[in-house]
């Protein structure tokens, strides 16, 4: 366990209880992020679980109830699907796969998952969760009409978000203050308000994507030794690894009307692929949006097995 103890200083807690000082010039936090958790709903990793959790049940579940069908919620909702166990996804959004996603895209994915056997409630909201012997009691209401039922399960998967993660890392110690999402706030160079500081990845701001936070480890060190560092951030793909999988880049159709950007749409349907037929692999479709007058290419949205 580090902690941060002075600008060029990390104290490391050691298992048996030990403990070092470890001097450097540079300091780069990357603790990434942990699960939201959900108030007054217990996390067990047994019955009621998160990602970490649902990745190692011990059985498949009869059936899984998972709260939030944003990315953790469909990609694993859709390995739990596929596995035998029946899936019901209570999303208080009108629609699936998180923010950010086009909503074209979200509804065809959304259909193709229905059609493989996920159950969705949209619009509604879960508000309390408890065990009850052997089972799960979840109880949900309507966003909209505040209709109330009570659901049951045998295993819930709590999905509501991750938050960045700097529990213990001794920001105080240095003066860095986090801003109002918890996050540690960095200029184009990574440096936090120590100039010798620098994060990346989950504890700043940004999509929650490993290949994001990858990106900014190395051009961050090249930073340090002396090269321009530069990212587009408009060019970091998202990829919901689901079966088919939903993959996009750039632009939605709802950003574009938003910013009153001329455009246009090209799309074609798997269907009509000759290769997606003969892997006997149809379900999808691939939407590019191109700027009106240039052409220019502004996003790029798949839904298909190789997304
Ligand atoms: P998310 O933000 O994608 O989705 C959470 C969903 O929970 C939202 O749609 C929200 O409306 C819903 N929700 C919140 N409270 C609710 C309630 N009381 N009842 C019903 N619905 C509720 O978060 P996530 O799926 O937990 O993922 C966390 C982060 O991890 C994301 O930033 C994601 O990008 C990242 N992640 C990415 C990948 C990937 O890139 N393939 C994989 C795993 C995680």
């Amino acid at each position: 366990n580090g902690t941060i103890t002075g600008a060029n200083e990390v104290t490391v807690k050691k298992s048996d209880g030990g403990s070092e000082k470890v001097n450097a010039k540079n300091i780069l936090i990357a603790s990434g992020s942990k699960v939201t958790p959900f108030p007054g709903i217990e996390i067990d990793e047994e019955k009621i679980v998160s990602s970490t959790g649902a990745l190692s049940l011990k059985k498949v579940p009869e059936h899984l109830i998972l709260i939030g069908a944003g990315v953790i919620g469909i990609e694993l909702g859709s390995v739990w699907c596929r596995l035998g166990a029946k899936v019901t996804c209570v999303e208080f959004l009108s629609h699936v796969g998180g923010m950010g996603i086009d909503m074209e895209i979200s509804k065809s994915a959304q259909r193709i998952l229905k059609k493989q056997g996920i159950n969705f409630k949209l619009d509604t909201k879960v508000v309390s969760a408890a065990k009850n012997g052997d089972k799960v009691t979840v109880d949900v209401e309507g966003v909209k009409n505040a209709k109330k039922e009570t659901l049951e399960c045998d295993t819930l998967l709590v999905c509501i978000g991750r938050r960045p993660y700097t529990d213990n890392l001794g920001l105080d110690n240095v003066g860095i203050k986090l801003d109002d999402k918890g996050r540690i706030p960095v200029n184009p160079r990574f440096q936090t308000q120590v100039p010798n500081i620098y994060a990346i990845g989950d504890v700043i701001a940004g999509p929650m994507l490993a290949h994001k936070a990858e990106d900014e480890g190395i051009i961050c060190v090249e930073g340090i030794c002396g090269g321009v560092p530069h990212i587009d951030y408009n060019c970091v793909p998202s990829v919901i690894y689901t079966h088919p999988e939903i993959a996009w880049v750039g632009r939605t159709e709802e950003d574009l009307k938003e910013a009153d950007i001329p455009y246009t749409v090209g799309k074609f349907p798997l269907a009509a692929n000759s290769r997606a037929k003969a892997v006997d692999d149809t379900e999808g479709l691939v939407k590019i949006l191109g700027h009106k007058e240039t052409d220019r290419i502004l996003g790029c949205h798949i839904v298909a097995s190789v997304a």
